[in-house]
C-alpha cells in the first residue's frame, strides 16, 4: 500500500485527499519505484485547477525521486536496488510508491540526492531542452526569462551563466531578484515595480534580446514580444499568470520577422534514448557544480494543499519537495 495525493475533480487546493493505495507489479516496460521524495511543479496547479484537463480521480506530481522496488520484463536500464529520478507523464508522482512506465526513469548519480534529484528533473530537463533543444543560442547571446527566481528560473540562470549566456531575469520581489542574480543572471527586474520592457531596452542598448523564455503567460507577452530583436525567438512555455490570448499572428512581422514556439517538456523527453541523453547532461552540470539544486520548501506529502497555496501565491523560490 502506498499513501497517495488524489484529487476527485478539479478545483483549489482544498480538493486533495490522502489515500491508501494498492501498489502492485510492474508489466512489461515497467517498474516498481519506492519514492523518497517528490517535486512540486507550477503544471501540478495547471491539473489540479482543471486548465489541463485529466480523467478523474487522479493522483498528481508529474517528478520524483526514489529506489527501484521491481522490474518488468524488458526493462535493461534498470534493476532493483537502484536509484532512480524521473519526469514522466501521466501524473501519479505525490505518493509512496507506485507501478510506472520505465523509459523516462534515469538511474540517479550517486553525487546527487534524492531531494535534490526529485527536485530537478522536469525543471531541469526543461531548462536543457530550452537552451538545447529550441532554438540555437550562441556564447554571447542575451536571454530574457521571466520568473527567474522560482524552481525553472533558478536552474536557468546558472545553466545560461555556465554556457557564457547573458540572462537578463525578471521577478516579483526585490528579494526575489537578489536571488536570481546570486544564481547567476546578469541583470534582474522586478516586474512589478518597473517598467521592465523599457527596462530590457536600456540593458540592451535598444537592440533588444535574442530570445525570451516566458512560463508567465497573459502578463508578460506583449511586453516579451516587444523585447525581442528583429528575428527573435519568443519560447511561450507555460501560463503563471493565465493562459495567453488568442493574438494576430500577424504582429510578428512588422515587429521584425519574429519567431514564436509553445514547446512542452513531454514532446522532448517522449523517446527513451533521447530522454537519457538529456538527462546524462543535467546530471553534469549537477555533479560538476555548475548548477546547484536549491530547495527552498520542504512539505510532508500530507500538506501538498499548503505546499501548492505556497506556490500558487508567488511564495516560493527555487525548488520544493513533498516527502513521502
Ligand atoms: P515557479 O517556481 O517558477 O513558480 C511560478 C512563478 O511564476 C511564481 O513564483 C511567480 O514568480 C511567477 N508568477 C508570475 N505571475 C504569477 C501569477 N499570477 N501567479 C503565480 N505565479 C506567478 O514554477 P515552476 O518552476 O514549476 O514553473 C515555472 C513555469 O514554467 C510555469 O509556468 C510552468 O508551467 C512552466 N513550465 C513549463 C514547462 C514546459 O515544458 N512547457 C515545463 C516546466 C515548467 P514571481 O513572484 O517572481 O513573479
Amino acid at each position: 500500500m502506498a499513501k497517495t495525493a488524489i484529487i476527485e475533480e478539479p478545483g483549489g487546493p482544498e480538493k486533495f485527499r490522502i489515500v491508501d493505495r494498492e501498489v502492485g507489479e510492474p508489466g512489461p516496460g515497467e517498474i516498481r519505484i519506492r519514492h523518497e521524495a517528490c517535486g512540486l511543479n507550477f503544471i501540478d496547479v495547471y491539473q489540479r485547477t482543471g486548465l489541463y484537463p485529466l480523467e478523474m480521480p487522479q493522483a498528481l506530481g508529474m517528478e520524483a525521486a526514489g529506489v527501484v522496488e521491481a522490474v518488468g520484463e524488458g526493462v535493461t536500464h534498470l534493476k532493483v536496488g537502484d536509484r532512480a529520478a524521473y519526469a514522466s507523464a501521466p501524473p501519479g508522482a505525490y505518493t509512496q510508491a507506485r507501478v510506472m512506465k520505465a523509459a523516462q526513469v534515469c538511474p540517479l548519480p550517486d553525487g546527487i540526492s534524492f531531494e535534490e534529484g526529485a527536485a530537478m528533473m522536469l525543471k531541469g530537463l526543461t531548462v536543457q531542452y530550452l537552451f538545447r533543444r529550441t532554438t540555437p543560442i550562441a556564447k554571447g547571446d542575451t536571454v530574457l526569462f521571466h520568473a527567474a527566481a522560482g524552481g525553472v528560473g533558478l536552474i536557468a540562470c546558472q545553466w545560461a551563466k555556465s554556457e557564457g549566456i547573458r540572462l537578463i531575469g525578471t521577478a516579483g520581489t526585490d528579494e526575489k531578484c537578489q536571488l536570481a542574480l546570486e544564481h547567476g543572471a546578469d541583470a534582474c527586474i522586478n516586474y512589478r515595480t518597473e517598467d521592465w520592457a523599457a527596462k530590457v531596452q536600456e540593458l540592451t542598448g535598444g537592440k533588444g534580446v535574442d530570445v525570451v523564455m516566458d512560463a508567465v503567460g497573459a502578463d508578460t507577452f506583449d511586453g516579451s514580444l516587444n523585447s525581442l530583436k528583429p528575428l527573435g525567438m519568443m519560447i511561450s512555455f507555460g501560463n503563471a499568470s493565465g493562459p495567453v490570448p488568442p493574438f494576430n499572428l500577424g504582429i510578428l512581422g512588422p515587429k521584425g520577422s519574429l519567431k514564436i514556439t509553445r514547446p512542452t517538456l513531454f514532446t522532448h523527453i517522449a523517446d527513451h534514448a533521447t530522454c537519457q541523453q538529456m538527462a546524462a547532461e543535467l546530471f553534469d552540470k549537477v555533479t560538476s557544480g555548475a548548477v546547484k539544486i536549491r530547495i527552498d520548501q520542504r512539505f510532508p506529502l500530507e500538506d501538498v494543499a499548503e505546499a501548492h497555496r505556497a506556490l500558487e501565491a508567488r511564495q516560493t523560490t527555487g525548488q520544493t519537495v513533498l516527502l513521502p
